[in-house]
Parts: structure tokens; sequence; C-alpha cells
């Protein structure tokens, strides 16, 4: 058990469906439940699926090593009825009885944490808890992936991603991390227009490229071009004190984004409406957010999909979220009894209804999985992927690495991650947290 903590610790495998939290931290639990989250439902992004039909004897491989570990009796995996070649090769790789696939339907958010463990073991989250509180471990598919590989000493050098929207090929493969999100979009042929907008890791959840020449990381998920004059990106584009001024004028209370707030469903006390009418009563809202926001999980379908003002109540969450725990205010107080709303199953929104409404169906594609080996010249490798320290660099400029080296370690004592070069070549700059590898 401890064996495998370490294993894991040593390859830098972090979450890769998210902030990154550190994975061997996760390991050192025990837990009743082990979960793998196959539900992805961000549109347009395929990579989870794409996995578990390449790669899904990994993907079991890590969930038994990982549920070994932890002491759980069952496992079972997420995964949409939609991917029925996913869930068949999942199901060929399976081996344990204690482990299964759950089906779940076509609905944005399937692929949230709360929705997940609630769907699969019928149990609740308390308020702000993790899933380890009632005794369960969730990861998501990537990262089960690089559990496995990392037992077999394979440190994670690459992330997983769909390349999407309007490239010449929509594909998802496997590439260095550091290389550029410009030199990304070049494997998938390139954008098919001048004037585009990258979305990074989905149109939901995900965010606006700022700068082309970022590298990709650890939590990376996928890359989707959409026009810049798409409404999506002119929307989020629209600064924050410009999204709360029209909100504070126009929001008339017609509740729509609570009524179909999926952690409100869910029966938590998050009420979106309630947060905007702070709007209303105060001075940009500042003095009195309340704890309406606080257990919002920022899905974006009050903002993207609910409110028939196109206003945005999911920023106004995250700016009060964000002020509670400025004032030291951002614990929980209300009420921990969690009932599930009787409308839950009438009230999800099918993903095809969530892409019209996005006005992104026409950019579905298959994006299938496609076997290739990037080599870059330069790769940046970022020293913080992952929720806690920086990694410590332990080379120096001027100094030869191969691929897989260890470039950069935890600090003493700390929660963080490793970082292993993703190229052979020579290190040719450390600074701004970033260790860049130049090939040759
Ligand atoms: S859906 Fe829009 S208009 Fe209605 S209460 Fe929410 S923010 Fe206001
Ligand atoms: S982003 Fe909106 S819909 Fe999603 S959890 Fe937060 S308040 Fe609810």
């Amino acid at each position: 058990m401890k064996e495998l903590v370490e294993q894991v610790r040593e390859a830098g495998v972090v979450g890769s469906g998210g902030a990154g939290f550190p994975t061997h931290v996760k390991l050192e639990a025990q837990a009743e439940w082990y979960l793998a989250n196959g539900a992805e439902c961000e549109p347009l992004m395929h990579k989870d699926r794409e996995l578990m039909v390449h790669f899904g004897r990994e993907v079991v491989d890590g969930l038994e090593k990982a549920a070994d570990c932890v002491q759980a009796q069952k496992t079972a995996i997420g995964i949409k009825s939609k991917n029925r070649n996913a869930i068949d090769a999942i199901q060929a790789a399976i081996r344990r009885d204690s482990m299964h696939v759950h089906e779940f339907g076509d609905f944005y958010p399937a692929g949230d944490e709360y929705e997940l463990v609630y769907g699969i073991t019928g149990r609740l989250i308390p308020p702000q808890g993790i899933p380890l509180n009632i005794g369960v471990v969730v990861n998501n598919i990537e990262t089960l992936v690089n559990i496995s590989r990392a037992v077999a000493g394979k440190p994670v050098t690459d992330t997983f991603m769909t390349l999407t929207g309007l490239v010449k090929t929509p594909l998802t493969t496997w590439l260095p991390i550091g290389l550029s999100v410009r030199e990304a979009l070049q494997i998938a042929g390139g954008p098919m227009i001048d004037d585009f907008a990258v979305m990074e890791s989905g149109l939901m959840m995900g965010k606006l490229v700022q700068n082309l020449d970022q590298p990709i990381t650890k939590t990376t998920g996928g890359l989707i071009v959409l026009p810049a004059a798409h409404d999506l990106i002119k929307r989020i584009s629209r600064p924050t004190a410009a999204q709360h001024r029209i909100g504070h004028s126009a929001c008339d209370q017609c509740s729509y984004c609570t009524e179909l707030c999926p952690r409100y469903l869910l029966g938590y006390e998050v009420k979106p409406h309630l947060v905007m009418r702070s709007l209303g009563f105060t001075q940009m809202g500042k003095e009195l957010w309340n704890q309406n926001a606080l257990l919002c999980c920022q899905c974006g379908l009050c903002t993207l999909y609910a409110c028939p003002e196109g206003l945005y109540p999911r920023e106004a969450c995250v700016q009060g979220m964000n002020d509670l725990r400025k004032a030291d205010k951002g614990k929980w107080t209300g009420s921990c009894d969690i009932q599930v709303h009787p409308m839950k199953n009438s009230r999800r929104v099918p993903i095809k209804m969530l892409m019209n409404r996005l006005g992104v169906s026409q950019y579905e594609s298959h994006a299938e999985y496609q076997e290739m080996r990037v080599e870059p010249a330069r790769v940046v490798m970022p020293l913080k992927q992952h929720v806690g320290q920086a990694a410590e660099p332990v080379v120096k400029v001027g100094e030869s690495v191969r691929r897989d080296q260890l470039i950069a370690e935890i600090p003493d004592g700390k929660l963080g991650a490793r970082v292993h070069a993703s190229i052979d070549g020579k290190i040719s700059a450390i600074q701004n947290e970033r260790i860049t590898i130049e090939r040759g």
C-alpha cells in the first residue's frame, strides 16, 4: 500500500480533471468506495471516452491498484450510456466481481463529483465537503491511467487532450506537457479561420486562452477553437464589473437560475437568484453577498443556459464566494440536512439542448484518438501544475536531460507534485516558475 503511494508520488501524478490535486495524498486515505469518473459532460470534449476505448486495460488496472491501496471493497466506473464502445472496452477489461460500470444519461453536469457520487452510491457529500467524508474516493480516467503507468515506472510527461472546434482535423491524443497551445493546435491542422479564440478544457468550466504561447499542463484536457466573434466568447470576455452592472439593472428575479441549478436540485442551498438580488440592494453587492453562493460548483449552467436575460449568476456567485472568503466568512454555517429536490430528474439538461443553446452544435465531431509521437523543439514546464507548493528545480541551466528525468522536486514537507522532462534536451532557462528545455 505504501509502495503505491510512493510510486505515484515519484511519478508526479495529479488529478487530471480539475485543479490538479496530488494523487499520492488521496491514496493515503481509507475508503469504502473507489470511483472512476468517466461521465464526461463538457460539450465537444471526448478525451475520457477515447481513453476508455483505447486504454481501457490501464484504466481498470489503475482503478484496481488504487482501490486496493485505500482498502475499498466496492469500485465503479461512471460512463454515459451513449458511449457504448467505451462501456464495452471497460467491461472487457474488468476482472473483479466488486467492480462494475454505472451508466449515466447524456446530461450536464453528470461528471460533477457530487452528482457522480450520488448517482453511483446514493450518498450525498456534506456541504463544502469532499467524497472522503462519506467513505468515497474519486479519480478521473486519465489519473487512473497515470497510476497504472506510475507502477510501471513511467512518470507523467504527457497529457491526453481533445483538439476540436474550428480546426482542420479534430482529434484526441497524448501531447508532451510544456508544448505551446499554438503548436498543439497545429497537431490538429491548425485553426480554420484567422480571427479565432481558444477555450481550454471545456466551454462550460474551462478558461479562455489569453496567450497562444502558454504551455499545456498536466491538467489541460483539451483545446476548442471558436470564432472570436462567437456569442459564447463575447459573453465570457465581458469584464466582471460590466457583468455585475448588467445584473444590477436587468435581473427580474424570475429564479430560473436557481430552479435549474444542479446543486440546488441535488438538495444544497445554492440560490443564485438571491445572490443576484444582493446586486440590486447593495453597492455592487459587495456588502451582502450571502451564503447562497457558497456551495456553487461553478458549473456555469445558470449563466450559459438558464438565465433568459443573458445575465451572469455564476459570476455573481463566484464573486460572492471570494468576498466571503476574504472576510473570513467562507465556511458554510447553514443546514447540513440535504434533501434531493423532487423535480431533480425532470429538470436535467440534455447535452444536445445545451449545445444548441451555446450555439456550438455545428462544431461537434468524433475527435477520435490518433496515435502519434509529437517531438517539439522546445517545451516550457510550469513548476506549479497542481494544488499546493510549486516544485523546486533540481537541474541547472545548461544541463542535459532525458525524457522522463526528474527536473523539479516537491519542497520538503509540503503538498505538491514532482515535474519530469517531457523531451530530451538541454535546460535553457529557469525563471518565473518555469523550466525551459530545448531539444538538441
Ligand atoms: S435567471 Fe437571470 S433574470 Fe432570472 S433571477 Fe436568475 S439572473 Fe435574474
Ligand atoms: S454555476 Fe450556477 S447553476 Fe452551477 S452550481 Fe453555481 S449557481 Fe448553480
